[in-house]
């Protein structure tokens, strides 16, 4: 019997709107801005007040009054879904909070993530043949179809980003169920390679951000020394935007290839447990407590947040979902200390940041890729302890690595030296493995 299986996907691409529709979107997410921003202080004089705070049906009933009051008849002119969506992600918003996933909900800022949202798909239309899109009060957008749209159209969200629009289009569909294909791998994240795979290939990192710092600083500098709001600051300030897009886009881009080619080559995937948020918290400390290792320390929480591994793992999360694969975290102590021959543990195992030499044992690697071996032997450990059955993620491992078990445990055997050190590119990033 074959099950299908419901998949959610939202498919993004830049629209092309005409000079009055470009007026109109950004009118649009104004009035969804408002909208979010007198709900939220309403909230908070409630919450001052010690009263209890608005459902989402008594903000949609105040948000009626307000459509018809004199001083706010503009709000009618714009759709009302859009606009009880933003109340919605308000709701959302004051969830999080009191779930403590997030801070409280903040005021919203012109061009500051704005967008707008349409919930009903019976509203929009879709005419993939010649690239448009139908909005209500937008009329037909035009934009730039990069690659087919699959399945129906559940919702639609249109956002601005430095100073382009973009659409993204969520779907639902029914696909297959996946064929697992691939073995187990263990990646390890690093700064001098952007990953390192237990079979011993790597991908360079992108750096992206490092890359146009410079542009980007002197871009920064012309537009400090313009008067604000002038027309050459508004030039400036749109070649600021300008720089931090292409950043974006290249990152985004790059972690694409990246996770894709890994998620489409295993079946089960394993990385540390980096807390990337705490990690990349600020190293200066408090005056009390200064931190330590403060230059190299901001030097590489730069490099963590510019290679977006938050990110990463995200995507590595929901391609490996896609595929009924599965991504194994374990927890990070010593995996970059610990020798897979004789699973000696030692500080000076490290001679360098780069090299891996057991004082115990003398066996000597890259220190990624010990790295990532360990990662990959604990999360088969992982699993064996919770009595999960690995054998199906451990068919088909690469050629090179043997699964070994001896007295003290289960440990992989690496590849020969020649076999490691693969460099993958970006651009054969997204090639498939045999
Ligand atoms: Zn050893």
């Amino acid at each position: 019997m074959i099950v299908a299986m419901q998949r959610l996907q939202a498919f993004r691409y830049e629209l092309r709107p005409d000079g009055q529709q470009e007026r109109q979107m950004r009118r649009l997410a104004g009035a969804c801005r408002f909208v979010y921003n007198r709900a939220l202080a309403l909230q908070k004089e409630r919450l001052e007040a010690g009263e209890k705070k608005l459902g989402y049906a008594g903000l949609c009933q105040l948000l009626t009054e307000w459509r018809h009051s004199p001083e706010t008849t503009w709000l009618a002119a714009a759709p009302v879904h859009p606009l009880q969506q933003s109340l919605k992600d308000l709701e959302r918003a004051y969830a999080n909070f009191f779930a403590k996933r997030a801070g409280f909900p903040r005021f919203k800022k012109k061009g500051w993530h704005d967008s707008f949202r349409y919930p009903d798909p019976k509203q929009i239309k879709l005419a993939q043949v010649n690239s448009r899109l139908f909005l209500p009060k937008l009329g037909w957008v035009r934009y730039r179809n990069s690659r087919d749209v699959l399945g129906a159209v559940k919702n639609v969200t249109v956002s601005c980003l430095c100073g382009k629009w973009y659409v993204s289009i969520q779907t639902v569909r029914e696909v297959a169920p996946p064929r697992l294909t691939g073995g187990a791998v263990g990646v390890d994240m690093g700064i001098a390679r952007f990953a390192t795979l237990s079979d011993g290939t790597f991908y360079a990192p992108l750096n992206s951000f490092r890359r146009h710092e410079c542009a980007l600083r002197k871009a920064q500098q012309a537009l400090s020394r313009k008067v604000k709001f002038s027309r050459n600051w508004k030039k400036a300030k749109a070649r600021v935007q300008k720089i931090h897009a292409r950043i974006a886009n290249a990152r985004r881009d790059f972690l694409h290839k990246v996770s894709t080619a890994i998620s489409q080559n295993h079946a089960m995937v394993c990385i540390e447990d980096l807390r990337v948020r705490r990690m990349s918290r600020s190293a200066a400390g408090t005056a009390d407590a200064p931190g330590r290792n403060v230059r190299a320390k901001s030097g590489l929480n730069k490099s963590i947040l510019d290679q977006g591994w938050f990110e990463f793992r995200r995507q590595l999360t929901y391609k490996l979902a896609w595929r009924g694969g599965w991504l194994v975290v374990v927890p990070p102590q010593n995996t970059s200390r610990t020798c897979p021959r004789c699973g000696h543990v030692s500080a000076d195992n490290r001679p360098t940041q780069a090299r891996f030499r057991c004082v115990a044992c003398g066996g000597e690697e890259n220190a990624d890729l010990v790295g990532a071996i360990n990662i990959l032997s604990r999360g088969i450990q992982m699993w064996r302890d919770e009595g999960r059955d690995t054998i199906n993620a451990l068919i088909g491992m690469p050629a090179g690595n043997r699964l070994c078990v001896s007295p003290d445990g289960l440990w992989i055997e690496p590849p020969r030296r020649s076999e490691a050190g693969t460099r993958r590119s970006v651009s054969g990033a997204a090639q498939c493995r045999a």
